[in-house]
């Protein structure tokens, strides 16, 4: 954006300018009075983006200055916008109370900037998500000679949480695919794949060294040893982290957790790739609608939300951790009361961490404070109610301890703060009663002689012989005696009398002990007033200093999270895998549990086994498109998620050994908006995956070699399968149009060729859904097509070409001989048929065409396309 020069400018305009280059490429929100204003190119920006009118003020170097406005109390939802578009917004405040009279005009009132708003610095509930972490990150990637790991750095500063982690560089765009950022910190240079859009260009300290002391400074200690080992990259992805929240937040550090290095390990490896093929937390539109995460959150917290969406994000590798994790909800399987009990506790917990982020950031509002008192109610109940037991399995005794503490802090909010607190602080009314009695005395002298006022109304009606007098306060003139027009004349030269205003309907006047009881209200209000916010600053004071609050709220998120789990699986149709070091690989009865909930009512899901058990570990799926192969590939690999999140899993049973990365590509060729072929991401996710996966990975793959000729991709999808067989001898479920790869199971002894079963019943053909051994024998595109609504016509026409076509492929020899080691086909018909005449534009069609090949939609396309040349 380009602004005129300040040359010329207005002493406020002068301002404006001043500001404004503090942070040029966020909009400035300028306070004046009752509105944040914005100028010049700001504004015809914000006003597009916010449709509000766009007006003029002044002028600047002879043009009129484009202005607009939005009011204060309504900013919270016009920022929003303007951060979901993708804007920054520098906020500048005045920092001087308004002057009076003269003084007013000479020069305009100090403002300063008081925070920069960007997507990866959010702390108000109105611009966040409530069960979504909100990352701000940081990458480095170390040069020259030392070279190593590129280092990252996460933050939230809504919740304090803060880790880093050293990762290969290969394995980056896995971790931010995990953490799916707000806004990346980092140089130009550095490739972020689909997140390009949300990098901030990075200030780094100067050296690592001075990185590791801001990191030390920031946590108040000597050394970071303490925290444990961060790579320099960490470090210093750590300190631009930190520099960049203190410069947004104008030199003020939130609290943060300390950092947690290295938190990459230990975790299922998820390439971008396949977590946009499984909806785990997103659908593709965007919304969590229809995603694995709505399927199997329970929650009723916020904060319990966010730790299972962070679970299902980074499912685990380390069978004990795990297996800790299913003992926290599988004991609580058994006891349905208990579960209710802490269920309601938790309804009525509030964000814990967020108001924390908020008070921490000075921003913090009564109700905030009150959130924590509430918390720590919540936390005494669930307390009381888990203390109770004495077999709590250990990942609930440790969160029970967790809760077990705070209780002096406990108590002051119970004195301190008032059972309903007024919204915002200036209201006043946010310290209880009988906390402070220095407080009581200035608000029992303010009420006081509120009361004397309003005996005083009466007094004056009888003194004056006026009975509708009325004492009113008025906002310029303090408290005045009221009386209407007419009534006035009386009071006309009555010495007590001052007359302050006269209107045509009343007139206003007020006496001397007016006049004293109105400063003696005044004085005490603001006594009141500038008592009452230094005890809230000591309350948060107190809040703040209390160490155990973190803690607190992370195991009120974890208890929801076992109860959420219990709830699940307490209907009976989810399991608790057993999850181990081996090699195991069984899944009964397995189901999708969001093609499932999005059944129609009349509809069943039928379940799935899936085995791939060391001595059949590649599982060969053949069958027509629609019958469910994608959905049974998405479901186990859905399945090994929730199993190594530690979560319910939607099956009879299930055993597994660990997998250390699971790559799904199901359903990718969507990518064609981005200007890369079918052909050229289905290559590259392939070479992924060939690159990368070993003997504990799991890869689902559907359709390989689809994009291409029909031979080139029977020889790729070949090629593949034999790779991931005999060569990286991973677990796989490999799904294919090309039936003919079932024969490989005579050279390969670890596949298994499955198929999706079909049957034909009265001329109709039913997909049952149901995976068996086997192989297609056919495609049936041509049903798929009369599902689809090709017209009637055109869909008999294609089944006699179809017949046609098969015999005609019959009569002739296969077109290679691809699997060396299978046998000659021995009932190829040996009597050719006569072919029939067709005309010679279709036969040049058809010769060229696989109908085993053909998906729905190609189908569907060529037999339009054959239509037209009939
Ligand atoms: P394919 O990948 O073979 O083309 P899909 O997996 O996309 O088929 O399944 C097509 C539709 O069939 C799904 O949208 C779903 O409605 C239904 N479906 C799939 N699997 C099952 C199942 N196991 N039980 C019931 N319905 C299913």
């Amino acid at each position: 954006m380009t602004f005129p020069s300040p040359e010329g400018a207005t002493p406020a305009m002068a301002q404006w300018f001043a500001l404004k280059a503090e942070h040029p490429d966020a909009l400035l929100f300028f306070r004046m009075g009752d509105f944040y204003e914005l100028f010049f190119n700001d504004a015809e920006a914000a006003a597009s983006a916010l449709d509000i009118s766009l007006t003029a003020r002044g002028t600047h170097g002879g043009e009129p200055i484009p202005m607009c406005g939005v009011p204060v109390h309504a900013a919270q939802a016009y920022l929003a916008r303007l951060i979901r578009r993708g804007f920054r917004v520098s906020v500048a405040e005045q920092t001087e109370a308004p002057r009076k009279g003269r003084a007013a005009a000479k020069a305009p009132l100090r403002r300063a900037v008081v925070r920069l708003i960007t997507p990866g610095t959010l702390t108000e509930d109105e611009l966040l998500e409530a069960g979504r972490q909100n990352l701000l990150a940081c990458i480095v990637c170390p040069t020259g000679r030392q070279g190593g790991d590129p280092g990252l750095a996460w933050i939230d500063i809504s919740t304090g949480l803060f880790e880093t982690a050293s990762v290969p560089a290969h394995d980056m765009h896995d971790l931010l695919g995990r953490l799916d950022p707000a806004e990346i910190l980092c140089a130009d240079d550095v490739d972020l794949g689909d997140f390009a859009d949300r990098r901030t260009p990075v200030l780094l300290p100067a050296s690592t060294d001075a990185a590791r002391q801001r990191m030390a400074e920031a946590f108040g200690v000597a050394s970071l040893d303490a925290f444990g080992t961060f790579t320099d990259a960490e470090a210093m992805a750590a300190a631009a982290a930190i520099d960049y929240i203190r410069r947004s937040q104008a030199g003020q550090l939130p609290r943060l957790s300390y950092p947690r290095p290295g938190n990459a390990q230990d975790v299922l490896g998820l390439d971008p790739a396949t977590r946009a093929s499984l909806d785990l937390l997103r659908s593709r539109d965007g919304t969590t609608e229809h995603t694995l995460f709505a399927a199997v959150a329970r929650t009723v917290t916020a904060a319990g939300s966010r730790m299972l969406a962070d679970w299902i994000a980074a499912p685990l590798t380390d069978p004990a951790t795990i297996a800790r994790r299913q003992a926290g909800w599988t004991w609580l399987l058994d006891k349905p009361d208990l579960r209710d009990g802490l269920r309601a506790s938790l309804r009525a917990a509030p964000d814990m961490a967020r108001a924390l982020g908020r008070l921490s950031l000075g921003r913090g509002q009564p109700r905030d404070a009150v959130a924590i008192r509430l918390a720590l109610d919540v936390a005494r109940e669930i307390r009381t109610i888990l203390n109770q037991r004495e077999d709590l399995p250990p990942i609930l005794a440790l969160a029970a301890g967790h809760l077990d503490r705070a209780h002096d802090l406990q108590d002051l909010l119970a004195r301190a703060l008032a059972e309903n607190p007024p919204a915002r602080m200036d209201d006043g009314g946010t310290i209880a009663a009988g906390y402070d009695a220095e407080l009581d005395s200035h608000r029992e002298l303010r009420d006081g002689s509120r009361r004397v006022i309003a005996a005083l109304q009466q007094e004056y009606a009888e003194h004056f012989g006026i009975p509708n007098l009325k004492i009113r306060h008025h906002a310029q003139l303090g408290y005045v005696i009221e009386v209407p027009a007419a009534a006035a004349t009386r009071l006309r030269g009555n010495a007590e009398l001052i007359m302050r205003q006269g209107t045509a309907s009343a007139s206003r006047f007020s006496t001397e002990r007016l006049v004293a009881l109105d400063q003696k209200i005044a004085q005490a209000a603001e006594n009141a007033t500038l008592r009452e916010r230094h005890l809230f600053t000591q309350v948060v004071r107190q809040i703040l200093d209390e160490p155990a609050l973190p803690d607190m709220a992370a195991a009120l998120a974890g208890i929801d999270i076992a109860q959420s789990c219990a709830v699940l699986a307490g209907g009976g149709t989810w399991c608790c895998p057993q999850v181990g070091d081996d090699t195991a690989f069984v899944i009964h009865a397995g189901r999708h549990p969001v093609v499932e909930a999005a059944l129609p009512r009349n509809a069943r899901f039928t379940p799935n086994d899936c085995d791939l058990e060391p001595d059949h570990r590649v599982m060969l799926l053949t069958g027509p498109n629609m019958a469910g192969k994608s959905t049974f590939l998405r479901q186990v690999a859905l399945a090994i998620i929730l199993a190594q999140a530690g979560l319910p899993v939607a099956a009879q049973d299930m055993r597994l050994g660990v997998v250390d990365r699971l790559f799904s590509r199901v359903g990718a060729a969507d990518d064609l908006a981005r200007g890369r072929s079918t052909f050229m991401v289905e290559m590259t996710e392939t070479a992924a995956i060939l690159n990368q996966a070993g003997p504990r990975s799991l890869v689902v793959v559907d359709e390989i070699g689809r994009g291409t000729s029909t031979l080139d991709g029977l020889a790729i999808a070949w090629a593949v399968l034999e790779t991931l067989h005999s060569t990286l001898r991973c677990r796989a479920i490999f799904a294919t149009h090309f039936h003919e790869l079932a024969e490989l199971a005579n050279s390969m002894p670890r596949l298994s060729p499955h198929t999706m079963s079909v049957r034909e019943w009265k001329g109709q053909v039913i997909f049952q859904h149901e995976v068996v051994p086997g192989c297609a024998r056919r495609s049936w595109g041509v049903h798929v097509a009369r599902l689809a609504g090709v017209p009637d016509a055109v869909v008999r026409r294609a089944g006699r070409l179809l017949s046609m076509l098969e015999k005609e492929r019959g009569r002739q020899a296969p077109p290679l001989p691809l699997f060396e080691q299978a046998a000659p086909a021995p009932d190829a018909d040996p009597v050719p048929e006569p072919a029939p005449t067709v005309p010679p534009a279709i036969m040049e069609m058809l010769e060229g065409l696989d109908p085993d090949a053909l998906t729905p939609r190609t189908a569907l396309e060529m037999l339009y396309h054959l239509k037209k040349l009939m």
